[in-house]
């Protein structure tokens, strides 16, 4: 039983930190996938002044297509 709960924690801290380097890649207008500088943001929903947004990207080379939560700082602007 620990075994799973340790290994189940441990995959989902591995998904987290190759989430968030995929994240880091198309930050810098690649793929994370093909490498080519053909990510596009298909979508952005903001979930209010303080929620996180949610970007979804699409690479218009491979196909590859990912969402992420990501903070969002400056509030409303006011
Ligand atoms: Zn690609």
């Amino acid at each position: 039983m620990l075994i799973i709960l340790i290994g189940s924690v441990f995959a989902y801290i591995y998904y987290l930190k190759e989430k968030k380097e995929q994240l880091d890649a198309i930050k810098r207008g690649f793929c994370p996938k093909c490498h080519q500088k053909s990510i596009e943001l298909t979508d952005q929903r903001s979930g209010g002044c303080s929620g996180p947004k949610i970007l979804s990207f699409e690479c218009m080379e491979c196909g590859y297509a990912n969402s992420f939560s990501v903070q969002g700082g400056g509030g409303c602007g006011i």
